[in-house]
């Protein structure tokens, strides 16, 4: 299983972000710690409850099966504002709650300019073995235009840090399509991160999410972005560039130096079961996807103060909400679904189509007792013939061509609407 734990806190609000997160103050943080070990606590004793239950032979929960958590993963937001200690002592609480295995993966996002070598070197010998840094752009204007708070030195001092204080598994973010942006722009954005050799890159084109700053103007003026063309020539150089260095792509925005692919994300894409800790946090396994409460003041109240010792109340929480139906009854859930065997077919395939090894035939089969051409050979011989797919039965794999992955959400809609 895998652990994600959002902290929902950043310097400012970046101006394309529509991620669930806010600046605080430092008494907000603290409580923001306090509460998220409550519910750390409360869930490391359902899942002890829920393999007592599996013993004695009781009926399962959606908590049953495997407990041990292979990747942890700090995610938000930006964890590195909480400060080196809070984010050691959050993990301190997973692992007394938690049995985490010893070669565990245990990233953690952090933004230039929020912490110093003491912080990374503090992380490093309490077991944070991967640091995501978010640098998106090394040019100084896009930086401003993206409202980040740092700038390219910011970036440099850190990345120096981390190598120093002895991280081997970097991964650095860019985001390319930027308003005003040229292909000549981003191409140095990308040789510079280059140059540095992390061992994993993750380059995304910007999407103009509802509700930013940036949705508002330049969903209005969309002359002011790259075009299409440009769009397509940056995300080209990207996959060039990168092969040319050493970096295998194995998802579509996602490329890493040989053995240092994320596990945790590539666990997502896998459909490995994961428990999301913290605000607005999502979850899955056992059938069932669930997302907890956004609200904050909502969140420091329910996990600040109530005493979890009956730890049967929540699971039976979630068992009651899927009897119900209202989705309410429950207060730490905003969203609670159990999932059909059709919602699943699906996700595995545009979920697992993402990643470059693609899926696998016999894996369906037995995930869900039916055989991939059975219930999607239309959709798949069509695809093939369109050259966006690649079928072969004796290696076990189906993955996307190229050409797929440049049409990777046309692709994936062909399986959502069956
Ligand atoms: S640092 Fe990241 S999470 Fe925070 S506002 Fe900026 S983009 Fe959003």
């Amino acid at each position: 299983m895998e652990l994600y734990v959002h902290i929902p806190f950043c310097v400012r609000k970046c101006r394309y972000c529509d991620f669930l997160s806010m600046p605080a103050d430092e008494e907000t943080r603290n409580r923001y710690v306090e509460a998220l070990c409550h519910e750390i606590e409360y869930y490391g004793k359902v899942f002890k409850h829920s393999s007592q239950r599996e013993a004695g032979n009781e009926k399962e929960t959606i908590f049953s099966g495997s407990q041990q958590i292979e990747t942890i993963y700090f995610g938000g937001g930006t964890p590195s504002v909480m400060g080196a200690e809070a984010l050691v002592c959050i993990l301190e609480c997973i692992r007394n709650s938690f049995d985490v295995i010893e070669d565990a993966e245990v990233t953690v996002e952090i933004n230039p300019a929020t912490i110093d070598k003491n912080g990374l070197q503090n992380l490093r010998e309490n077991g944070v073995n991967r640091l995501s840094i978010g640098l998106q752009s090394a040019n100084a204007e896009e930086l401003k235009l993206l409202g980040r708070i740092h700038d390219y030195e910011d970036f440099l001092s850190v990345f120096s840090d981390a190598v120093e204080v002895g991280f081997k598994n970097l991964n650095v973010d860019l985001i390319s399509s930027l308003p005003g942006q040229s292909v000549k722009s981003y191409l140095e954005s990308l040789e510079k991160v280059i140059a540095l050799k992390p061992e994993h890159i993750s380059a995304y084109s910007l999407i103009l999410e509802e509700g930013t700053p940036f949705y508002e103007v330049y969903s209005q003026r969309p002359d002011l972005l790259p075009d299409e063309e440009e769009d397509r020539e940056m995300y080209h150089l990207t996959k060039e560039k990168l092969g040319e260095a050493g970096y295998g792509r194995y998802e579509i925005s996602n490329y890493a130096k040989p053995g240092f692919e994320s596990k945790h994300n590539s666990g997502y894409w896998k459909r490995i079961p994961y428990l999301g800790l913290g605000l607005g946090a999502s979850s899955f396994m056992n059938h069932t996807r669930w997302k907890n409460i956004s609200d904050l003041k909502e969140y420091l109240q329910i996990w600040g103060q109530t005493d979890f010792e009956n730890n049967g109340d929540f699971v039976r929480c979630g068992q009651e909400k899927e009897a119900d139906g209202t989705g309410k009854c429950c207060p730490i859930y905003e969203e609670y679904e159990r999932l059909t065997l059709q919602d699943e077919m699906a996700e595995y395939m545009y979920l697992g189509l993402r990643m470059s090894e693609g899926v696998s035939l016999e894996r369906f089969e037995a995930c869900f007792g039916r055989k991939m051409p059975e219930v999607y050979g239309d959709v798949l011989k069509k695809l093939a013939e369109q050259g966006l797919l690649v079928i072969e039965q004796q290696k076990d794999r189906v993955y996307l061509t190229d050409y797929g992955m440049d049409l990777s959400n046309y692709v994936f809609e062909k399986f959502l609407i069956l």
